[in-house]
């Protein structure tokens, strides 16, 4: 299969007039059309909600998009929130699933009503010293341990991670949560990261769920809700088969048929924490092609680095690279695409068989719609690119003006580097 760019080169030409490369471009088509689909695929199940997780892609007008589809937002953070709040975003809407977490953040996400997701034992009492009390709505994080496989090879190792209670600890914490006054509880899990198949929802379907008629049958505790969580993938590589989210739902809907309803927990909610899923192949980075480079390999320099997008970088990452205007033009040049970071693992793409590149390219990276300017950095004093929408009538929209730098020299406040006045400060 081949990956199509959802932006032709005349737009493009179009959208540098008004906004420089490199930047972030989302196609709110996709989003919309995706969107839909995933309400479809859960639609039968009542109490059903995707809680969009914001880190993927932290934007406001992005969420608002979704909420259009009843979209709720997945919290990890403090600005996290405060955007959901800002948003309008309220109560039950909010899913707060964070780890490490410090006390204030506790307390934020308790006065604005989020559910609060617990991700370790230890957080029940600390949780009870932030805010005083325990919710009357609650949900714990499980970690199975070793290793959990889906299909075809597809495994993580929740044992290495961090995050998540045992088993044990798992139903301790729900006798202790109802015994301090909890009425309405949850279960989430996170397993296996970016899956490329239908089965994964499915499997952790099944655990979570034979799990639940086991606190049902041991604690008399009716779980509420059970949080899928993120991890449904997207095809980053052009041969890989995309998700269904239909056959994903419907697979998730054979298990709650099989365990759920026989056990008389038919009103159970599904609850989904996708981000990647939501988001990625419908987000590409545009940058141009600056400099050729000739020495042991050959490069292409673009004005874009791993600032404006770390996974390639950090994991190796691949990511599809499409030259604007040369879709079916042969890949008969080998390149490595490199960025301007002084570390050598700035690279989007090595040794990638591409058309030849001239300089003035327009390089459009896909799937960075989630994970990637999220992600961003001010490494080698870096500014992170502006983020566009393009519409559904063909016509773009600046989401996020680019840093600059009176941004990255805010944060300096006993000296305004920004006009050039160090001398005259009680710094020095
Ligand atoms: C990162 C994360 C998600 C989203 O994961 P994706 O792979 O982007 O779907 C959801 N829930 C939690 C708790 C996360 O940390």
């Amino acid at each position: 299969m081949s990956k199509t760019p959802f932006l032709t080169k005349e737009k493009a030409q179009e959208i540098i007039k008004e906004i420089p490369t490199p930047f972030h471009i989302y196609d709110e088509k996709g989003i919309r059309a995706n969107a839909q689909a995933v309400k479809d695929a859960f639609s039968w199940n009542k109490g059903y909600r995707e809680y969009f997780a914001v880190k993927a892609t932290p934007n406001p007008f992005l969420i608002k998009i979704l909420r259009e589809y009843g979209c709720g937002t997945d919290c990890s953070s403090m600005t996290e929130l405060m955007m959901s709040k800002a948003l309008g975003i309220q109560g039950e809407e909010i899913m707060f699933s964070s780890n490490d977490t410090p006390a204030e953040e506790f307390k934020y996400a308790d006065e604005i009503g989020a559910t609060i997701n617990l991700d370790d034992f230890t957080h029940i009492e600390f949780l009870e010293n932030a805010i005083g009390h325990i919710p009357e709505t609650i949900s714990c994080r499980f970690n199975p341990g070793g290793v959990y496989s889906v299909s075809n090879g597809i495994m993580d190792n929740p044992g290495d991670a961090k995050y998540g209670m045992t088993k044990e600890q798992l139903f301790e914490a729900y006798k202790i949560l109802r015994d301090k006054g909890a009425k309405r509880f949850g279960l989430h899990a996170f397993l296996v990261s970016n899956t490329v198949t239908n089965d994964y929802y499915p499997t952790l379907a099944k655990t979570l769920f034979e799990l639940v008629v086991e606190i049902k049958e041991q604690l008399g505790i009716e779980i509420a809700f059970i949080n899928l969580s993120g991890g449904v993938g997207i095809p980053y590589q052009p041969d890989q088969e995309p998700n269904n989210i239909a056959v994903i739902g419907e697979g998730v809907h054979k298990v709650f048929d099989e365990i759920l309803v026989p056990a008389g927990l038919g009103d159970v909610a599904i609850y989904t924490e996708m981000g990647r899923f939501m988001m990625g192949p419908y987000g590409a980075l545009v940058t141009t092609a600056i400099h050729e480079k000739h020495t042991y390999k050959e490069y292409i320099g673009v004005d874009a680095c791993a600032v404006n997008l770390m996974r390639p970088a950090m994991y190796g990452a691949y990511h599809h690279i499409s030259v604007l205007g040369k879709e079916n033009a042969p890949c008969d040049h080998t390149y490595d695409v490199t960025g301007s970071l002084c570390e050598n693992n700035d690279k989007f793409a090595i040794d990638r068989q591409l058309p030849e590149v001239e300089m003035g390219d327009l390089i459009y990276i896909h799937d960075a719609g989630a994970h990637g300017f999220a992600m961003g950095y001010n490494y080698n004093g870096k500014l992170k690119s502006a983020e566009v929408l393009l519409k559904e009538d063909g016509s773009f929209e600046m989401i996020r003006r680019a840093e600059q730098p009176k941004d990255y020299f805010a944060t300096f406040d006993c000296f305004d580097i920004y006009n050039g006045l160090v001398e005259d400060n009680d710094w020095k």
